[in-house]
């Protein structure tokens, strides 16, 4: 009997400290789930990676293959909203699924970058305001496609960290700095590599390309909204196509959610070729060194179609 209650014990003890032990995991867990840059797409992720490198990990909302224009939140997204350090965002027009979550956020602890004053004088227009409910803005929010709003972007995630983390002064300004070099030095490069197709004109899928054009001068003609998953109709079909002649497109660029049928569909039968573009990055891994191996990417995108 004693030797019963002995073993009942002795169990008992072992419970107890195995529910110890979860209970400091979890409250070591929850620590490092807590601090963390929190953006709502890859790009905004790649400029966060440069800047709180070596402090504080950066998440991504936005799901690869996921569209900001149309993404519901999951549970758990609303769980890393509530847990971030700092969430940095577009604009409410970009990312409709943040509007309720962001309301119960303090000003201090997130980011929206259409509303600094600094972007506010560098937006274009964009070319289909008003032509369906998600681009219900008259300017262009496919921002990060600007390497100098990029910059901004990165001035301003570096500016909120110094206050969140005035220790890491040293690393943060070195984090910053490294950014711009990498800026300073691809940015020139690209625009050398894209001079020679500069002229060549194109259509695109979706009007996402403005800044990344304007940086670059480069010759859009065009672009068609067209649902990534379903082919065209004949008449669609033709209307495409004889703009593509007509026009003396070299390329026409797809994005990674079309399916390669719906592109050979319109190519067919022209001497226009099928490219692809990817203005969220989705192939690009996460680090310091991201946001520029983006613009790399995308360029060369643009250059192996067009030349
Ligand atoms: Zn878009």
């Amino acid at each position: 009997m004693i030797l019963f209650h002995l073993n009942f014990l002795k169990r008992k003890i072992n419970l107890h400290q195995g529910i110890c032990a979860a209970i400091l995991v979890s409250i070591c867990c929850f620590k490092m789930v807590s601090a963390a840059v929190v953006t709502s797409i890859r790009p905004l992720g790649f400029i966060a990676e440069a800047i709180s490198d070596g402090i504080m990990p950066v998440k991504v909302l936005l799901p690869i293959g996921a569209s900001p224009h149309d993404y519901a939140l999951r549970p758990s997204d609303i769980k890393t909203i509530n847990n971030a350090s700092l969430i940095v965002s577009v604009d409410p027009t970009m990312e409709a699924f943040l509007v309720k979550p962001l309301e119960s956020i303090p000003v201090n602890k997130k980011i929206t970058i259409s509303k600094l004053p600094e972007v506010q004088r560098l937006l274009i227009s964009s070319q289909d305001s008003g032509q369906h409910e998600h681009y219900a803005n008259f300017y262009n929010m496919h921002l990060w496609l600007s390497p100098e709003i990029g910059t901004l972007i990165a001035i301003n995630i570096y500016h909120q960290l110094l206050k969140l983390n005035p220790n890491d002064k040293k690393r943060l300004d070195e984090n910053l700095k490294n950014f711009k070099n990498q800026k300073d030095k691809t940015i020139p490069k690209i625009s050398e590599m894209l001079y020679p197709v500069r002229k060549k004109g194109y259509f695109v899928f979706h009007d996402a390309y403005g800044y990344f054009e304007k940086q670059f001068n480069l010759s859009p003609l065009g672009y068609f909204t067209l649902n990534p998953l379903i082919q065209p109709g004949v008449e669609r079909l033709h209307k495409i196509k004889s703009q593509l002649t007509s026009k003396k497109a070299v390329c026409i660029f797809s994005e990674p959610q079309f399916k390669p049928a719906v592109i050979n569909a319109l190519v067919q039968g022209t001497a226009v070729r099928a490219g692809a573009l990817d203005p969220l990055g989705s192939k690009i891994p996460m680090n310091k060194d991201s946001y520029m191996k983006f613009f790399l990417e995308l360029s060369m995108q643009y250059y192996t179609c067009l030349k």
